[in-house]
């Protein structure tokens, strides 16, 4: 096997790091947490990605979750590519329009009326804007460990008692905006309760991930979402599930098919712009009315509905649509990956899989929450990404993200995965 470098990545780092914040467009890619130089990318298609060394990896990142068709799949990029010819970008409302909204709401139901924007983090905070409208209350309770963007309001952490005020997350951010964020603990009903008996009349909202993928995969227990289906009903509040990486990927009505718990707004991302630039966010035909020029709230975007994006995102969720039997055949693949870990790791590690996300933590006893995440190892999480990285496996470069499985990852990649991941933690064993 000749051993390629990372050389050419090495030399764009520094390049990247004069011009660009940490040399990345986005914190996590910069692999701070895992100590290796970023592998600067070129091309990818399937389940492959191929840097600009020429090395090319198996991919378990895919994008952080819009690849769930792999990389460059031909029937998406014969649509951007005919609508590339008709023009970019009109600012005008377009058919394409008409028929994602028509997509989504056929495919998750509760989205009677949705709004696209161009991102995740614009689709939690217009429904946020949008429910707090509705009710016209102003706090609202998210979960320790659940991410829903980088949104001034939700860049909070929790403050030192479990009732106090929350605070900032990040430089920049002024107390006063997030006052009104209140933090609960994922999977811990209690912790909900008692803000609500709190705050009763003031919540406007509550929103979760359904199943949290941003602090490593973490399941919801089993009565944990019709509990908070029940409590915002019972307080007034709506139920926000924040769907951008469950969305189309849990099942093909995401994760409130898959539980059967129907949340008032839904907020998308990743996935239904299969590939490019979109966010959603709906839900109840009388909230999503008041959404400008229909209601007063305020909201809107330049770019919004893109039709490129929109091109990509019909033809992939069209694609979805005609093939049920793909998340059949994503959850056997991925089953695959998390018990060959079991089985060479036993119980040193916890795996949390559901679908076609999973998440090694190197911690025992189970990960239900972000204390149980926050107790992994991460001196060996950096070992398990080298060692996969070194062998061309390209997994998530931090112990708090999720590893994506596509339906382009074939059994052959998924074989010779398991065996790696054997390997590996075979040799931390010792
Ligand atoms: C990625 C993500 C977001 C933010 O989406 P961006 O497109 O990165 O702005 C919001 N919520 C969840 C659950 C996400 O995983």
């Amino acid at each position: 096997m000749d051993k390629k470098t990372d050389t050419k990545s090495k030399m764009y780092f520094g390049a990247a790091k004069l011009r660009i914040p940490g040399g990345v467009n986005s914190p996590v890619r910069a692999f701070g947490a895992v100590g290796r130089t970023p592998r600067f990318m070129v091309s990818a298609k399937g389940d492959r990605i191929t840097d600009v060394d020429g090395n090319e990896m198996i991919d378990y990142v895919c994008s952080w979750g819009p690849g769930i068709l792999g990389h460059a799949d031909p029937r998406v990029i014969e649509k951007v590519k005919e609508a590339c010819d008709m023009g970019l970008t009109f600012g005008a409302p377009t058919p394409r329009e008409v028929e994602i909204a028509e997509l989504i709401a056929e495919l998750v139901p509760s989205m009677e009326v949705s709004r696209l924007v161009s991102s995740g983090t614009e689709a939690v905070m217009s429904a946020i804007r949008c429910a707090r409208g509705y009710t016209k209350r102003d706090k609202i309770i998210k979960f320790k460990g659940c991410y829903h963007g980088h949104s001034d309001g939700l860049l909070v952490k929790a403050g030192s008692a479990a009732l106090t005020t929350s605070v900032p997350d990040s430089a920049g951010v002024p107390a006063d905006y997030t006052k009104h964020t209140l933090v609960a603990a994922y999977n811990d009903k209690e912790s909900v309760k008692e803000l609500f008996q709190a705050n009763p009349d003031e919540i406007a909202a509550v929103i979760v991930e359904p199943v949290a993928a941003n602090m490593g995969v973490v399941l919801p227990e089993d009565d944990f979402l019709p509990f908070l289906r029940e409590i915002t009903e019972a307080y007034g509040a709506l139920l926000i599930f924040d769907e951008v990486i469950t969305g189309f990927r849990l099942s093909l009505g995401g994760a409130q098919q898959y539980f059967h718990v129907t949340p008032d707004l839904t907020t998308l991302g990743k996935i239904v712009g299969g590939g490019m630039p979109v966010g959603a966010y709906g839900g109840r035909e009388d909230i999503m009315r008041m959404i400008s020029p229909d209601g007063p709230v305020y909201q809107a975007g330049t770019l919004s509905g893109n039709p490129i994006a929109t091109a990509a995102g019909i033809e992939t969720l069209k694609i979805l649509k005609n093939d049920p039997a793909i998340y059949k055949r994503l959850e056997e693949k991925t089953k695959k990956l998390a018990d060959a870990v079991r089985n060479a790791a036993g119980d040193k590690v916890s795996v949390n899989q559901i679908g076609s996300l999973m998440s090694i933590f190197f911690t025992p006893g189970g990960v239900k929450n972000y204390e149980d995440a926050v107790r992994s190892d991460l001196n060996a999480y950096a070992q398990y990404f080298g060692f996969m990285l070194d062998h061309d496996i390209y997994m998530a470069p931090s112990q708090f993200e999720a590893m994506f499985v596509s339906d382009a990852h074939t059994d052959e990649d998924i074989t010779r995965t398991c065996r790696l991941l054997q390997e590996c933690m075979e040799n931390m064993h010792e």
